[in-house]
């Protein structure tokens, strides 16, 4: 009898609740020991809404984000918010690997036409071919002759270079003007990181391929 009750009655005095707190922190990407420690000191001192607010945030994003179903970005509604916009160029697709490239590039104001979100790169060494990306959605989405334009911004990096060369090989055949950004990013470098000005620049001055 004992057995079903004792296992909720143990959690709150199992003495683990901080430790299990900055474990769950060190996980986190960015997230070293020292970090960890800060915030879990942080919240142990705020009062109890403060902790609630985040972790209701945090279970909020996971139940109600998800990709949009036209270009794989974030959405909260049916279609993300770029997708949903009647005033974006519909004939220009920017092809990103993550969806936080997409908030980079935003960020720039420089670019005003559609994404198309790819889910990664192609990289042999980690087994991740054309099939495991939304290639077959992006080719799908050029077969209405509306889109005129597709520019690949995937990171200047081996992984990103080999991506955009594969994709351009075939879109190309298909009618379609084909760009990459500007050389000028940091080689080996991460779109994300790059400041706004010069990805902006990038975008002005892509190149065809
Ligand atoms: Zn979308």
């Amino acid at each position: 009898m004992a057995g079903s009750g004792s296992a909720v009655a143990a959690a709150p005095g199992d003495g683990r609740a901080l430790q299990r707190l900055l474990d769950e922190l060190g996980r986190l990407p960015g997230i070293g020991p020292k970090s960890a420690q800060r915030i879990a000191y942080y919240l142990l001192e705020a009062d109890a809404e403060t902790a609630r607010r985040l972790a209701d945030a945090i279970l909020r994003v996971k139940e109600q984000v998800h990709f949009c179903p036209i270009c794989f970005n974030y959405a909260t509604r049916e279609h993300c918010d770029v997708c949903d916009d009647p005033t974006r160029d519909r004939s220009r697709i920017c092809v990103v690997s993550e969806p936080r490239d997409v908030q980079a590039i935003e960020r720039t104001g420089s670019f005003h036409g559609l994404y198309h979100v790819l889910g990664g790169v192609i990289s042999p060494m980690d087994k991740v071919g054309p099939e495991q990306l939304h290639v077959r959605e992006l080719l799908g989405r050029l077969a209405d002759g509306t889109v005129e334009e597709v520019i690949l911004a995937t990171n200047p990096d081996v992984e990103g270079e080999t991506t955009a060369t594969y994709l351009s090989r075939i879109i190309r055949p298909l009618g379609v003007e084909v760009t990459r950004l500007a050389s000028g990013l940091p080689v080996g470098g991460d779109l994300e990181y790059a400041d706004e000005v010069t990805l902006g620049r990038a975008i002005e001055a892509r190149r065809a391929l």
